[in-house]
């Protein structure tokens, strides 16, 4: 059951390539981990699949669940079940993390949420993240350290059960605990009827997680695919004897 086919992208920013013919076919039931050396084009990757607007498609098509969604808009791609991690404002005076993620949910959805059921469902995830329960009435991101950022956007995909998660360095500035939370979160979510694209350059983010295929990113091509058994290696060796065996 193919969820998303990626069909030779290409997109700039700024009129510059970064992304220079991207296949990518993830299926229901699979987590994809993608890697990649600093400006791969990784981060370039995942806003496109949201629509971002600094990042321009100039050639190929994305399909979401079949349909052409290479034109429609982030809040649209929401509403079919894509999630990205940073798709959201960095801090929102005003607004608790409770009221932000009710809001969030009945808009994606398009049916009202219950406040009662909500706040029981809420606490239940935050309790499974190791979030102290006082967390869901702070506003949003204002004064969250870097783990209580990355938590909650793991709670946002939680609550929001999107179909497919795309997950950017999600783990960047955790420490070892908070990355093992996130890793346990992440591998709570993953179900036969969804898929997870993770995007990290650390192999202890998997620990918890075995994922279907690694890609690497390399100078805006994924470069190769293979098993979980890659991630090792790259951690090993890093990137360039992928670089040498495309004849560089
Ligand atoms: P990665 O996530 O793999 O580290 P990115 O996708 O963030 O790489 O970046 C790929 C390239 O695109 C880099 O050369 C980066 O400088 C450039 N780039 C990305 N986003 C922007 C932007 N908003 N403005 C200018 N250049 C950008
Ligand atoms: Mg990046
Ligand atoms: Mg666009």
């Amino acid at each position: 059951d193919t969820l998303l086919k990626i069909q030779n992208i290409k997109a700039s920013v700024e009129d510059k390539e970064i992304l220079k013919g991207i296949n990518l076919t993830i299926n229901k039931g699979e987590v994809h981990v993608i890697m990649g050396p600093n400006g791969a084009g990784k981060s370039t990757l995942a806003n496109v699949l949201m629509n971002h607007p600094n990042y321009k498609v100039g050639q190929g098509e994305i399909f979401f669940k079949g349909e052409d969604i290479t034109h429609l808009q982030t809040d649209e791609r929401a509403r079919r079940g894509m999630f990205l991690s940073f798709q959201y404002p960095e801090e929102v005076p005003g607004i608790t993390v409770e009221n932000f993620l009710r809001t969030a949910k009945a808009s994606i959805s398009g049916k009202p949420v219950r406040l009662l059921a909500f706040k029981k469902a809420l606490q239940e995830k935050m309790e499974l993240l190791d979030m102290k329960p006082e967390y869901a009435q702070r506003y949003l991101n204002e004064g969250f350290s870097g783990g209580e950022k990355k938590k909650n956007e793991i709670l946002q995909m939680t609550i929001l059960e999107p179909d497919l998660a795309i997950l950017d360095e999600t783990d960047s500035g955790l420490d070892v605990d908070a990355v093992k939370v996130v890793s346990q979160g992440i591998q709570m979510y993953s179900k036969e009827d969804n898929a997870v694209l993770i995007i990290t350059h650390h192999k202890k983010l998997l620990e918890h997680i075995k994922p279907d295929f690694v890609h690497i990113l390399l100078d805006g091509k994924i470069s190769m695919t293979s098993d979980s058994s890659l991630v090792d290696k790259i951690e090993a060796q890093g990137y360039q004897w992928v670089r040498e065996g495309r004849g560089e």
